[in-house]
């Protein structure tokens, strides 16, 4: 099976979460299957092999894939944190939700400067999350080289917030 298909294969609707009327796609069956997750590991590793310095991760289910990419690449990662949490200095952004707003933050000196940044999260949906996250990155001085995202909803046209910026999925729904 290709990659997308193991992905489709191990992702599961939940309905009515967090709230009524959104369907929820949770990828902890995809977690659970070390083929599988191996599988996604890998393919995001070997599309950015030497093209990029360091992995950012968003807060929370892109910590566990941008860790695993960033082990494999044999680089670092650095986590984009929700506000209050990361304890040195921070830049932070923050970006509206449909209800409210949201803030998230990095440590200032968390990159060189012109360093090419691959920004990871699980779901790629209205796109707010990502966008603020790569403002972030070049906020900071560095290069976004890529987001990768295992899922995106591509109803919700989160790809248009993020402009030039290359944006890969491994599954479109
Ligand atoms: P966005 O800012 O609307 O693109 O939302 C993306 C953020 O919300 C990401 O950090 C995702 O982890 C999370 N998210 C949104 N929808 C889902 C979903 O259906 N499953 C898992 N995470 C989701």
């Amino acid at each position: 099976p290709s990659v997308a298909e193991v992905v489709a294969s191990r992702l599961r609707d939940i309905p009515d979460f967090p709230k009524p009327g959104v369907l929820f796609k949770d990828f902890t069956p995809l977690l659970a299957d070390g083929e599988a997750f191996a599988t996604v590991v890998r393919d995001v590793a070997t599309r950015h092999t030497g093209s990029v310095d360091v992995v950012v991760g968003i807060e929370a289910r892109g910590f566990i894939l941008a860790a695993a990419v960033a082990f494999d690449l044999g680089i670092g990662m650095v986590p984009v944190r929700k506000s209050g949490k990361l304890p040195g200095l921070t830049l932070s952004r923050s970006y509206a939700l449909e209800y409210g707003t949201a803030e998230i933050e990095v440590h200032a000196d968390s990159f060189r400067a012109g360093e090419r940044v691959l920004v990871i999260d699980d779901v790629l949906a209205t796109g707010g999350t990502a966008a603020a996250a790569c403002e972030l990155v070049e906020s900071a001085g560095a290069v976004v080289a890529g987001v990768d995202v295992v899922l995106e909803l591509g109803f919700l046209e989160g790809r248009d917030k993020l402009g030039e910026r290359p944006v890969h999925a491994i599954l479109t729904v």
